[in-house]
Parts: C-alpha cells; sequence; structure tokens
C-alpha cells in the first residue's frame, strides 16, 4: 500500500506535457497560463491624477491655508481620455478629473474639496490647503514597468490577473487545455437519477459529484452510461471512454470483491495498472492505471471514498496536465472545537466544518458512505493514524470550495 505522497508523486510523474492553445482573455478565467507575459506598456501608461481637482505647481500652492486661501489662474480643463493640455505654468492650474492626464509643467494635484471658486470670479480657483509634490498624481509605470513580467507559465489565471492583463493590452492568452474527462460509474446496483427505484438500487451520485470537481479542476467532464459489474461491459465502457478522453475516472469496482472488474478490465483493454491501494482513508483502493498515454483514475464506490480520493489524488493531476505549477490544495490554519479522533492504521481525512474565526468542529459521522456529513462540511483535516486531537490542538484546514 502506498503513502498518499508517493501516490501522488508517481501519478504526477506520470502526466503528458502540456499541450497549448490559445483563448480570449474573456474565456481565461480558472485556465493555466503556458507562457510568460511580459508587458508592453508602463501602468499607468502616463502620469494622471488620482482625484477630482486642479494641477498646480506645489510651489504654487505651499502657503495656502483655510483662512489664507492662495488664488491661481485657470488655464484649461482636461477631462478623462482628452489629449490637448494645456501647459501649468507658476500662477495657473487646471481643472483635472480622476484618470485625466497629468499637463505638462503641473506636479500635485490638489483635490476638488480643497478649493473654491467664487461665481464673481470663474477665471480663477482659490486653493484653501498647500499639496506635496506628486501628491494625488499616479505616475507612469509605477504599478507596472515596460517589459516587467506580468504572469508566469504554470499560473491559474485569476481574475485580477486577468485585469492586470487586458490593462496591459492583451486580448488572447496561450493556455494548457483542458483534459477531456471522461466518468464512468461502475454498479449494478446504480440507478439514473430521475428513473424510478428499484428494489435493492440506489441512485448514481458519484458521476455528478466528481463531475463538479471535475470541472472546478479545468477538466471538460463527459458522462458515460452507468456500468454493470460485468467484466466485459466494464472493458467496453472503459474502451469507449480511453478512446474518446484523456483522462478516465470510474467509480466502483476497485476493491477485493469477486465483483470488481476495473483492474482487470484495464488490463484487458490493452492499459498497464500502476498502483492500487493507498493508505489513506477513506479511499484506500485507490487505482492508478495507464492506457497509452491517458490516464485512469479508478476511484472506489463509497461517495465520501470518491470525492475525497479525487481532491487528493486526481485534482492535482488534471492540474498539471493543463501544466500548473502548484497542484495542491489550498489550506489554512485552525484550532479544533471538538477533538477528532483516528484509532485506525491510516491517516483519516476527517470530514469538518470549519468557521470564519477558524474554529474547527466535526462535520458529523466519519463514516465513507455518510453524505450529509460531507454536505455539511467545508473542510478536511488529515489525522493521523492512531492520533487523538483533543480540542485546542491547532491544524491544518484542507479546503476545496
Ligand atoms: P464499490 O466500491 O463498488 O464496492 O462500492 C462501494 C459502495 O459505494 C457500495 O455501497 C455502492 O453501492 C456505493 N456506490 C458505488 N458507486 C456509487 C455511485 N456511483 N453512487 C453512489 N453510491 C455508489
Ligand atoms: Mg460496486
Amino acid at each position: 500500500m502506498l503513502e498518499l505522497e508517493e501516490a501522488l508523486r508517481r501519478i504526477l510523474a506520470a502526466i503528458p506535457q502540456p499541450v497549448s492553445e490559445s483563448v480570449a482573455l474573456t474565456e481565461a478565467h480558472g485556465r493555466v497560463l503556458a507562457e510568460q507575459v511580459w508587458s508592453p506598456l508602463d501602468l499607468p501608461v502616463f502620469d494622471n491624477s488620482a482625484m477630482d481637482g486642479y494641477a498646480v505647481r506645489a510651489g504654487d500652492v505651499a502657503a495656502a491655508k483655510p483662512e489664507s486661501p492662495v488664488r491661481l489662474r485657470l488655464v484649461g480643463k482636461v477631462a478623462a481620455g482628452e489629449t490637448s493640455w494645456a501647459e501649468v505654468k507658476a500662477g495657473t492650474c487646471v481643472r483635472l478629473f480622476t484618470g485625466s492626464p497629468l499637463p505638462p509643467g503641473a506636479d500635485a494635484v490638489v483635490i476638488q474639496e480643497d478649493t473654491r471658486v467664487e461665481s464673481s470670479d470663474a477665471g480663477a480657483v482659490l486653493f484653501l490647503d498647500s499639496v506635496k509634490p506628486s501628491e494625488n498624481v499616479r505616475h507612469r509605470g509605477e504599478d507596472v514597468k515596460q517589459g516587467e513580467l506580468l504572469a508566469q507559465a504554470g499560473e491559474v489565471l485569476t481574475t485580477g490577473r486577468i485585469g492586470l492583463l487586458a490593462a496591459a493590452g492583451s486580448t488572447h492568452v496561450g493556455v494548457g487545455r483542458r483534459p477531456i474527462a471522461g466518468l464512468l460509474a461502475t454498479g449494478a446496483e446504480l440507478q439514473e437519477p430521475g428513473q424510478p427505484l428499484g428494489p435493492g438500487r440506489i441512485y448514481d451520485s458519484n458521476r455528478i459529484g466528481l463531475g463538479v470537481l471535475l470541472g472546478c479542476a479545468g477538466g471538460v467532464a463527459k458522462l458515460f452510461p452507468l456500468v454493470p459489474d460485468k467484466l466485459d461491459a466494464t472493458r467496453q465502457g472503459l474502451e469507449q471512454a480511453l478512446a474518446q478522453c484523456d483522462v478516465v475516472v470510474t467509480s466502483g469496482g476497485v476493491s477485493v470483491g469477486e465483483m470488481d472488474f476495473v483492474r482487470s478490465a484495464l488490463e484487458r483493454a490493452g492499459g498497464e495498472l500502476q498502483f492500487w491501494k493507498v493508505a489513506i482513508k477513506p479511499g484506500r483502493p485507490f487505482v492508478f492505471g495507464r492506457y497509452q498515454t491517458k490516464l485512469l483514475f479508478g476511484l472506489p464506490g463509497n461517495p465520501v471514498s470518491a470525492l475525497v480520493t479525487f481532491l487528493l489524488l486526481v485534482r492535482p493531476a488534471l492540474l498539471r496536465w493543463q501544466g500548473a505549477t502548484d497542484v495542491a490544495l489550498p489550506r489554512h490554519p485552525g484550532v479544533l472545537a471538538d477533538p477528532l479522533s483516528n484509532p485506525g492504521p491510516r491517516r483519516h481525512f476527517m470530514r469538518v466544518k470549519v468557521d470564519a474565526a477558524g474554529n474547527i468542529r466535526s462535520a458529523g459521522r466519519q463514516a465513507s458512505h455518510v453524505l450529509s456529513s460531507l454536505a455539511a462540511a467545508n473542510g478536511l483535516v488529515d489525522v493521523p493514524p492512531g492520533t487523538n486531537l483533543p480540542p485546542g490542538t491547532a491544524v491544518q484546514v484542507i479546503r476545496w470550495e
């Protein structure tokens, strides 16, 4: 039985080189950047005003106070987006708005609230306060310098990163292609949702949950029909999915019972088992196999086992497939408010609920078929084997949504 880290290492070592494609920036959220992007521009592009106010020479208003205002002649107005600038010479000022280019000659902006215009003298402005040079000015290049690296290959494109690329003029970016990921649920007891339940049957809940997680990890989910517990049917299902997809994720049929056919079906289909069983709970019977360049992840059927092994072992694989550098789940510290106990011999990824203050409580019963506690959970805590963690213990919480 492999340790989790070794299992993950072997999976990541089997991931093929990412293939890149160009996408519109509007479609790039969550995609993995496949190229370095350098800024062709300074940002801000030009010196401009941070406020509505007046461009001045700071020296001209150095003595300005509410009780002894300084009067400057108003020589022009520059709206945001305008290019015809009046020059600010000594004793003069120019009306500006947020984003207006700073006119030549000016070195500061006095905010409108610190000025007064008298109706009897519309050609002048009274300044009630002084400013330091550069005050309320956003300087060219203070955010980003031309030629600076804006985004690195391997980064997942976040909202902020997309905004930055757009500001620098990008319309398209090179990103890793998304893997087409087939989802196959095995089990003679499974019923398609929406159909009445016959005796001994249960609704398939794995394909829908795994499909959501797949999409969150950048995969393109492709659902295949339910597969009964028969070797031939399992082989055919696998062959069909392997032919149409880059990655195949199955659920069920990976345990030790005589109705568990995923491993033998993979081998019959010409694939190779890479490993079976990982020392974690839930999810021990996890299977990793390969067929040519394609990858097979055989998840246990119990719904919590399927989702937890997906998060720990399949999500990183899908992200790396797209070229992502960092494939770890987000985690943060917290403190146990309830005890968490793992008397067993394997690490137990226990379902927890963490509040905004970082207090962690058990999300309920921890058996691998119990979906209500998964529904109540917003995190997992990795509890080492044979360990009782008392309330007050500082732990890391693994998050996924
Ligand atoms: P298995 O891994 O095939 O031995 O299945 C373990 C348990 O998970 C059994 O109780 C199955 O009925 C249940 N199970 C398997 N596949 C699914 C599925 N797609 N949706 C919900 N439960 C499942
Ligand atoms: Mg089964």
